[in-house]
């Protein structure tokens, strides 16, 4: 192992091998470590927004599409109603599986020249690097990618947030043949359940709720119309859990240490965004170490998490009320267009300007509905 680098990065997650790979195109040094070894899977939804995927190629990267998915567009279904829309322009988004997407992102760092050691837990941080058992790696920047309970954003006193709105999910595959070419977003009284195919026989089911204890099986009772898509399905893998929720830390930089991806703060999975977002602030993190001033990756990180943060904020008033989510999708189904907008707006191809337009339709659907 080297003993000294321009970037050490703890945490090799989408994140970390993102800013590695982002780091080297721009000419730096990189290590990154990981307690994990490959492929690391994790509890995900698994989609890639059109804006995801297109920061996904700033990095040079495009997913195997013989080892993906694609989804056309979303689509919201309640008890007694389901409505869609489409991507703009045409756009897709792919799914893939968690365990694809980081062998396709290592390989990528790997072949860029970063330095990956896998197995290897960071201890501790100083300023002048990074702890890998009891030896020191000298290093220019520290980047903390060590997901939601980052303890660099600890070592680093980074820990400050606005109040955190986090909820539990819990995810699952099943051998099925997707039925839908959109990502489904199931709403229940108490819970959500999302539903993408990953591969032309899987499908992964994932289920978010403000219950600890709401376990897959006693949520899809909520969520009829999906258990029965998957009741005769063999699982395929195990039910893994997370924390999930908008979590805005107040500084994402301090001294030479950075944090970026869910130890940067995180989006609530609903959104479909956080891997992107990892993506997007990659490049910005690595033109600021390049340039040696990290004072516009806070400016740019805040910018970056605005847009999802809303979007979670809006898509979430319906979380527990029926009666809203039923009026909401009678809106969309007589204004297909406003669901289209919503969804561009999502996905980053109207400016943020149009939500209070599109807000406003809306509210004036819902209240005449
Ligand atoms: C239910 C659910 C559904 C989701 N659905 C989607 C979706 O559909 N689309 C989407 O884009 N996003 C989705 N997300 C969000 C997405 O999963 C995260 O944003 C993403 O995993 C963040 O990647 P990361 O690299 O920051 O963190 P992680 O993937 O958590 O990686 C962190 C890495 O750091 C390593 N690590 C931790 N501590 C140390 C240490 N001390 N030393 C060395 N290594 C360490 C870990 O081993 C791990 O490999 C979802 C999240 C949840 C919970």
């Amino acid at each position: 192992m080297l003993n000294r680098t321009d970037v050490f990065v703890i945490g090799g997650g989408p994140a970390g091998l993102a800013l590695a790979i982002a780091a080297r195109q721009r000419g730096l040094r990189v290590v990154v470590a990981d307690g994990g070894r490959p492929p690391i899977d994790k509890t995900c939804g698994e989609g890639l927004m059109p804006d995801g995927l297109a920061a996904l190629e700033q990095l040079g990267l495009q997913l195997p599409l013989a080892e993906a998915y694609p989804f056309r567009g979303i689509r919201f279904l309640s008890h007694t109603r389901s409505a869609d829309a489409l991507f703009p322009k045409g756009g897709r988004g792919l799914a893939v599986r968690r365990t694809v997407l980081h062998r396709v992102m290592w390989e990528r760092a790997a072949q860029v020249g970063a330095d990956l050691i896998w197995g290897t837990p960071v201890t501790g941080i100083s300023v002048d690097g990074a702890y890998v058992g009891k030896n020191l790696l000298r290093t220019r920047w520290i980047v903390g990618a060590d997901g939601s309970n980052s303890r660099v954003r600890r070592w680093a006193g980074l820990e400050a947030c606005r109040r955190p709105r986090l909820r539990y999910a819990f995810r699952q595959h099943y051998r099925v043949t997707p039925w839908t070419d959109h990502m489904e977003v199931h709403w229940g009284e108490r819970c959500q359940g999302y539903a993408t195919g990953v591969s032309e026989d899987q499908v992964c089911i994932a289920l978010a709720s403000h219950d600890p204890n709401l376990r897959l099986e006693q949520g899809l009772q909520d969520l009829p119309w999906l258990r029965e898509r998957i009741q005769e399905a063999e699982a395929v893998t195990a039910e893994r859990g997370a924390i999930t929720g908008n979590r805005r830390l107040k500084r994402v930089w301090r001294a030479n240490v950075a944090l970026i991806g869910d130890a940067a703060g995180t989006v609530d999975a609903i959104t479909g965004e956080g891997i992107g977002l990892a993506f997007s602030q990659a490049v910005a993190l690595a033109k600021c170490m390049e340039s040696g001033d990290l004072i516009p990756y806070q400016a740019e990180h805040g910018r970056l998490m605005l847009r999802p943060l809303r979007m979670a904020r809006l898509m979430l008033t319906l979380d527990g009320r029926p009666k809203l989510q039923d009026r909401t999708l009678r809106v969309f189904q007589k204004h297909p267009e406003v669901f289209r907008r919503l969804l561009a707006l999502h996905v980053g191809a109207l400016p943020p300007q149009r939500l209070v337009w599109d807000g406003l339709t809306l509210g004036w659907g819902l209240l005449t509905a």
